[in-house]
């Protein structure tokens, strides 16, 4: 049966003085094993350091699913050469030729893309035994999930359609860079499709009826590195706030 693991849990982390945008990556292993997403560079000793732990290189890697194009979630592509890249033809095509405001499908991601071995797949298109295409725009303008059928269920593994638990009560994603109607879409038939949720920048969870958020697995993140408190200039500065700004961001 197949089997769904996550390698990193994303995080819907922000900072006043930059993006952090780690993603989930998530591993399905069935017959073949598929890479859902591969993050960033801040990010990539990590993630070869998960697979290891598994038993894993990236050599053992037969498909990575790109759930979209944006930096945070396609960087670290080059890890996986003999891997065949899946990317809808759409998302394809964008990134050859991305909006002015869309500050995260980057000018050279279609370099990178298009040096892989990269494979268009769409709607309903099967990757391996009940692992099946969910297109899912909006977001970006060629976003698309996969949804898994395992022991536990129907699962989808999201990207940032669906970025974190706070989209199922808002209806949003927490950024738009294609179209707000899409986007409200896409979670619908994300929620209308699955029972649990691998989402793009936060842990896995289960919507239970009446749409509570029930989270799949604990979280952790230690912050270090900050500047030491100086003599006189007020302390390092560090605040903390916990709630996540509510509202939609639309680079449109
Ligand atoms: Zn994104």
């Amino acid at each position: 049966m197949t089997k769904i693991d996550t390698v990193m849990q994303g995080f819907s982390l922000g900072t006043d003085q930059g993006n952090i945008a780690f993603c989930g990556v998530t591993l399905i292993e069935g017959t073949k094993r598929i890479l859902v997403d591969v993050a960033h560079g801040g990010r990539r000793q990590l993630l070869v350091q998960r697979l290891q732990e598994r038993g894993l290189t990236p050599d053992d890697i037969d498909y990575v699913f790109l759930t979209h194009a944006h930096w945070d979630h396609m960087i670290n592509i080059d890890l996986f050469p003999n891997a065949k890249v899946l990317i809808h033809p759409v998302e394809r095509e964008y990134a050859k030729n991305p909006s002015e405001k869309d500050w995260a499908t980057l000018k050279y991601a279609t370099l990178a893309l298009e040096s892989h071995d990269l494979q268009e797949v769409r709607e309903g298109d099967e990757i391996d035994d009940g692992v099946r295409v969910l297109e899912t725009p909006g977001h970006s303008k060629g976003s698309m999930a996969l949804i898994v059928r395992s022991e536990s269920g129907t699962a989808a593994i999201c990207g940032d359609a669906l970025p974190n638990g706070l989209s199922v009560a808002t209806g949003l994603p927490r950024i738009v860079f294609w179209d707000i109607d899409d986007a409200r879409k896409s979670i619908r038939k994300l929620l209308d499709t699955a029972k649990d949720f691998y989402p793009g920048h936060d842990r896995p969870f289960r919507v239970e009826d009446g749409g509570r958020v029930q989270y799949l697995e604990r979280t952790s993140v230690k912050v270090f590195g900050w500047p030491d408190a100086g003599e006189g200039d007020g302390g390092p500065g560090l605040s903390y706030a916990a709630e996540l700004p509510r509202e939609t961001q639309v680079f449109v």
